[in-house]
């Protein structure tokens, strides 16, 4: 067995996949916070044109969409898939055919959503499909909660990276998706990513190789937008691809808390787009979601200036 799928793997023994550490035997399918076996399960698997551009482009994202999380947010807007095991299981062979059909599709990459409690199943599939022909970039999207551990072994294997940074206020975090040392976890794992890809490359506007951070916007500033830009800015790069999210909507177990039962207002929004722009992230600044009143159809603009 390869390496890097024998490293992976024995995570699982007393997991330690993410930075929760359960400790339970996945190699026996017992569960953790995540909820999540041995055997992958996947929800769905298509050509999605409502990533940003450079990872739609024009032909789509192979996404492959992954049950359960190993956040859990109460305001997840993918509950039904991350929390409550929507999806089936399927083998490593059946998971590198998903790679290679997306692939044949025309795809411009494979992203991998929500794959942090199956990165050994993952990168087995990743080899079996390497060795049948996968060639287009790997995108791991994933929500930034991630070990290092983990990580470096993905070093060499993933092209692009896709984390959220969700919340700069630990209390926030613990609140609403039981991590309260998110911001730190976060911190240090998107360093590494940084460390191992760099700033976003993009040919033809389709991208190849890099870091996209998504920061989701909170009603009453829940997210702690600032020192989220502050830190990138400062020991990331001011040409960071930042998505800065306007689309958050109440769901699930909003409901239970008065400060997330809303939508943001638009002038939550653009004081977040003035916090990136007076942090200097604008330099770098390549896309946001233009539309946040009403209709909320996401346009994507190329410039902070332009909003
Ligand atoms: S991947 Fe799941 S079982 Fe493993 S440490 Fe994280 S939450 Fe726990």
């Amino acid at each position: 067995m390869n390496d890097k799928i024998k490293q992976a793997y024995d995570l699982l023994a007393s997991c330690r996949l993410c930075p929760r550490k359960c400790g339970v035997n996945r190699l026996k399918d017992e569960q953790g916070f995540c909820k999540a076996g041995l055997v992958p399960m996947v929800s769905s698997f298509h050509a999605h044109f409502g990533e940003e551009p450079p990872i739609s482009g024009y032909s789509g994202s192979g996404t492959i969409f992954f049950t359960h999380c190993s956040l859990r947010c109460l305001f997840c807007q993918n509950y039904p898939i991350s929390q409550m095991g929507e999806g089936k299981e399927v083998s490593t062979e059946e998971l590198s055919n998903m790679m290679l059909a997306l692939q044949k599709k025309g795809c411009h990459n494979i992203n991998f959503v929500t794959p942090t409690h199956y990165m050994p199943q993952i990168i087995e599939a990743v080899f079996l499909a390497r060795d049948k022909g996968l060639n287009i970039p790997l995108v791991y999207n994933c929500g930034g909660y991630e070990s290092l551990e983990s990580l470096e072994i993905l070093k060499g294997i993933i092209d692009i990276y896709m984390p959220d940074m969700k919340y700069s206020d630990n209390s926030v975090a613990e609140k609403f998706s039981f991590a309260p040392d998110y911001f730190e976890v976060s911190k240090s794992a998107v360093k590494e990513m940084y460390s191992q890809v760099g700033d976003l490359k993009i040919e033809k506007g389709i991208a190849k190789k890099g870091l996209l951070i998504r920061h989701l916007v909170l009603p009453d500033g829940l997210a702690g937008s600032e020192a989220i830009f502050d830190f990138i800015v400062r020991e990331l790069s001011p040409d960071t691809y930042v998505n800065i999210m306007a689309q958050y909507y109440p769901c699930h177990n909003s409901f239970k808390f008065p400060e997330l039962s809303r939508r943001i207002t638009r002038r939550e929004y653009l004081d977040a787009l003035d916090l990136a722009k007076h942090k200097r992230l604008s330099g770098g600044f390549r896309q946001v979601l233009k539309t946040i009143d009403r209709e909320r159809v996401p346009e994507w603009t190329d410039d902070l200036k332009e909003i």
